[in-house]
């Protein structure tokens, strides 16, 4: 055979085997991969943990697992799902790092709006302030007085450039002028068991993580993020940040599930009629009631809804973030 009819033919092969694999997905025998780009037992794999079960029955009952690549503000979780195989098997799920970072670092191994195909957002979650069990202040005005003394002193805890943590704790400083020493770590699954051992002083964190140790007294609860207080039971008598004195504070973080670019659209198709599904799943909703979280019930849960609210974060971000004084490489 001559060689540009060889080549042609194994092209239309190619094709073939790769279209009727994108209708066969999810495969039986094998398992789709959720990558968490922070610390297992943390807020985001939390919210992970609890999709990946919500996902498995639409999903035909394939095997759902999540694989922590932590570090450096979800960058290197999040470069990892950008290279993987564009064949459904392997997923992204990160938060509002993905509008932060693209103004957090000058240079990212990835590009948001080029190498991902967008899945929908799953949730909301608001965050609260929360400080170690051996800190004097009982409220926010003591803390803010115990602030004002300890200006210089002060550790801040946070799960690295990019992280939530991180762009709480950065408006956090700029609302109270305070500059606090911030500790990175691969997430704030790590950053939690310093805070309770005494080892940092403050950490801003999502309801996911910080409910079952607010609930089991292991932190003092200071404040929540969000504009209005709460409704879960046990957060339900904290402060805004907004009304204790520092106006207009306002952060909710968002979690979206993210393809490859280049996954088939057929196998996108299945992966977002899949969370569709989850989200809708009464046993995932009550469980990230449970942590605070409120599971989306909007039109973000359609990807093109989904990538257009992304842009509008990172619009939204930048400037912000820009204007707190941020730095990074
Ligand atoms: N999402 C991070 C984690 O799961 C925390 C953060 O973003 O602050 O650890």
């Amino acid at each position: 055979m001559n060689k540009p009819i060889q080549f042609a033919l194994s092209a239309i092969a190619a094709t073939v085997a790769f279209g009727a694999s994108a209708q066969d997905f999810p495969a039986k025998d094998r398992t789709v991969t959720i990558v968490v780009p922070f610390a297992a037992g943390g807020p985001t794999d939390r919210v992970a943990r609890d999709l990946a079960e919500a996902l498995r029955k639409p999903l035909g009952g394939v095997s759902v697992v999540i694989d922590n690549a932590a570090g450096a503000g979800s960058t290197i979780g999040t470069a990892k799902a950008a290279r993987a195989t564009p064949d459904g098997y392997t997923l992204l799920l990160n938060h509002i790092g993905m509008a932060t970072m693209p103004a957090l670092y000058r240079k990212l191994p990835f590009s948001v709006p080029n190498d991902f195909e967008y899945l929908g957002i799953v949730n909301d979650v608001p965050m609260t302030l929360i400080g170690r069990p051996t800190l004097p202040a009982n409220n926010y005005k003591e803390l803010a007085t115990w602030i004002e003394q300890n200006k210089g002193k002060i550790n801040l805890g946070n799960a690295g450039l990019g992280a939530a943590s991180h762009l709480c704790g950065l408006l956090f400083q700029s609302a109270t002028k305070v500059e606090m020493t911030t500790i990175a770590y691969k997430g704030t699954a790590p950053a939690i068991t310093d805070l309770i051992g005494g080892q940092i002083d403050l950490l801003c964190d999502q309801t996911t993580n910080t409910t079952s140790q607010i609930e089991a007294k292991k932190v003092k609860a200071y404040a929540v993020s969000t504009a209005q207080r709460l409704k879960t039971p046990s957060l339900k008598d904290l402060p805004t940040l907004a009304e204790s004195g520092l106006p207009n504070f306002e952060v909710t973080i968002w979690h979206g599930l993210y393809a490859p670019k280049g996954t088939p659209a057929p196998v996108l198709a299945k992966l977002n009629e899949a969370v569709k599904a989850a989200v809708k799943d009464p046993d995932f909703i009550k469980k990230q009631e449970g942590l605070g979280a409120v599971v989306v019930a909007d039109k973000r849960v359609e990807p093109a809804e989904h990538k257009k609210f992304v842009q509008a974060e990172i619009a939204k971000w930048g400037p912000i973030i820009k204007a707190a004084g941020t730095y990074a490489d």
